[in-house]
């Protein structure tokens, strides 16, 4: 059974190597922001309340994302384990993440972290972006994270489970590595 959060900053690669490894081991990939996505291009009510965090790069708010989450973990395909990628993003989310697990029984995941150095990050951000993403809300979008997700590092730290990987390197590198740090 593999239970996985994926850790690490906007631009690190998370997103391709948290559907990669889901893929691999056939259970969802739970993306916060791509179900966000959706909920604004089907205009429902959570995509409408989420717009105008997501534009500005800012988070949208710890509430929203909580039930958005349990409802997710609910589902019957999460039985068989999920990778969740871009939740929790803040202290609070982590908290209530702790213990939606526990009352689902579900309180034996993995902390990944995928540690890429702040220069590559900006780099990577400024080359990818989204068409929508301004260089201005890319670096709102860094320092949202700075701010309120990296210390999610600190917090797990001190529970004694977080696995780290070198997200500088080529993807297929960082696979490789991601798949020993989960089996192990
Ligand atoms: P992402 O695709 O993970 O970069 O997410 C895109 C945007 O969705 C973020 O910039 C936030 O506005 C919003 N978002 C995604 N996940 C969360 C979360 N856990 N908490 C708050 N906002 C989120």
């Amino acid at each position: 059974m593999t239970r996985v959060i994926f850790l690490g900053p906007p631009g690190a690669g998370k997103g391709t190597q948290a559907k990669t490894l889901a893929d691999d081991l056939n259970i969802p990939h739970i993306s916060t922001g791509d179900i966000l996505r959706q909920a604004l291009s089907d205009q429902t009510p959570l995509g409408v309340k989420a717009q105008s965090y997501m534009d500005k790069g800012e988070l949208v708010p710890d509430k929203l994302m909580e039930e958005m989450v349990q409802e997710r973990l609910s589902q019957v395909d999460t039985k068989s384990g999920w990778i969740l990628d871009g939740f929790p993003r803040t202290v609070n989310q982590a908290v209530f993440l702790e213990e939606l697990l526990r009352k689902l029984n579900q309180h034996d995941e993995k902390v990944v972290n995928l540690e890429v150095p702040d220069e590559i990050v900006v780099t990577r951000l400024l080359e990818r972006g989204r068409k929508d993403d301004s260089k201005e809300v890319i670096l709102r979008r860094l320092e949202v994270y700075r701010s309120q997700t990296a210390p999610l590092i600190d917090f797990y730290s001190s529970r004694h489970n977080l696995l780290s990987v070198n997200g500088n390197q080529s993807l297929e590198e960082v696979t490789v590595e991601l798949k020993k740090v989960i089996a192990s």
